[in-house]
């Protein structure tokens, strides 16, 4: 080993995951894709399968003393449905593993696999096993998905083309501004344990924050209208941070337009209240889990009424750069900031 030391923080989360896959050798013929998309993709004959898998960690992506356990046991497995449905895929299976601290009694894990089960109803899955171990730094939950489609119907990051038009489902932001009402609460009911918090009036942007819910509902709609997007995946880290994705993935540009991006009302109005820029908060609030794709031209009449899908730009060539435009018609250069882990 040589003596020189680099900070993760020098490369970030994406250059470290990109310096790890690089050395990666592929054995199998059947794996059609591996590191780099929302799930793996593995040939199963006239299916493929997709799997993925997400790690939360308590302190980091989950902080119990406002994030109730059944809601953490089914957002760990709502995060994974989402990066399944990213793929166009239908979930079937997941595992589920486990590291306690002994803070936690069998009725507290019990809670955790409320929302568990709760998910596994809701998105029509089967756990199927997992691990269970011991912890010195509180709870560890991972999740890891599986699913199919029909060959030919998984969607990945890297297919959009020039004048696709830019979809986005849902409403953007609310997760990262849920969390800072959530992280203001925490910190009044410290000051002073008697104040009870007035969370009422937040509570779409804390819901979005608490109890994510993957948008498989988009997945069957697609199905049912005949529409296989060019490319998609799924808002993890924030919508500029999403584009960079499939532009860096797809070879293409993209220009999307400020008064067509998703805002819900509660959203931009305690973003205000909180001295944050609304749009801002579209563009790298992490958390959403909505889905972010590029269909065909072709497509856009029969996606054009559709309640939930906002069409927010349109791809462009590579040289033409990554841009957003104000309301005051100005073209702004995007940058991603996303989620920063390190
Ligand atoms: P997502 O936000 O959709 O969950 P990530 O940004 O976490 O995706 O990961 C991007 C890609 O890198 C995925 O294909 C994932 O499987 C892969 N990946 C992440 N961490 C590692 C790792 N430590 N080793 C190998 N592959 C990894
Ligand atoms: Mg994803």
């Amino acid at each position: 080993m040589s003596e020189k030391r680099t900070e993760i923080g020098e490369i970030g989360e994406f250059g470290l995951i990109e310096k790890l896959g690089k050395n990666v050798r592929i054995r199998h013929q059947d794996t059609l894709l591996g590191i780099g998309d929302d799930a793996a993709v593995l040939d199963g004959g006239d299916m493929v399968r997709v799997v993925t898998t997400d790690l939360l960690l308590e302190g980091v992506h989950f902080d119990l003393s406002y994030m109730p356990l059944q809601h953490l046991g089914f957002k760990a497995v709502a995060v994974n449905i989402s990066d399944i449905a990213a793929m166009n895929a239908i979930p079937k299976h997941i595992t589920v593993s486990i590291a306690l601290s002994n803070r936690f009694s069998v009725e507290a894990v019990e809670e955790l696999y409320k929302g568990i089960y709760a998910a596994a109803e809701h998105y029509n899955i089967d756990l199927v096993g997992g691990d269970t171990t011991a912890s010195r730094t509180g709870l560890v939950i991972s999740v890891t998905a599986m699913g199919q489609v029909e060959k030919g119907r998984e969607v990945y990051r890297s297919g959009a083309k020039i004048n696709d038009i830019i979809c986005a489902t849902g409403d953007l932001g609310g997760a990262l501004v849920g969390l800072q009402v959530l992280e203001r609460e925490k910190e009044v009911f410290l000051a002073d344990p008697n104040m009870k918090p007035n969370l009422e009036q937040y509570a779409y942007v804390t819901g979005r924050q608490l109890r994510p819910d993957a948008r498989m509902d988009i997945i069957h709609e697609l199905r049912d209208l005949g529409v296989v997007p060019t490319s998609m995946l799924d808002i993890s880290d924030g919508l500029a941070s999403e584009l960079f994705h499939i532009c860096k993935q797809s070879q293409v540009g993209v220009l999307i337009y400020e008064d067509k991006l998703p805002i819900d009302k509660q959203t931009f109005d305690t973003a205000l209240e909180f001295n944050m820029d609304p749009i801002t908060c579209v563009l790298n609030g992490g958390e959403d889990y909505e889905l972010l794709f590029t269909i065909d031209q072709k497509d856009f009449p029969k996606l054009e009424k559709h309640p939930d899908i906002h069409f927010i730009g349109h791809v462009t060539e590579e040289k033409e750069g990554k841009f957003l435009v104000t309301k005051s018609e100005t073209a702004v250069a995007l940058k991603a900031q996303g989620w920063k882990h390190f």
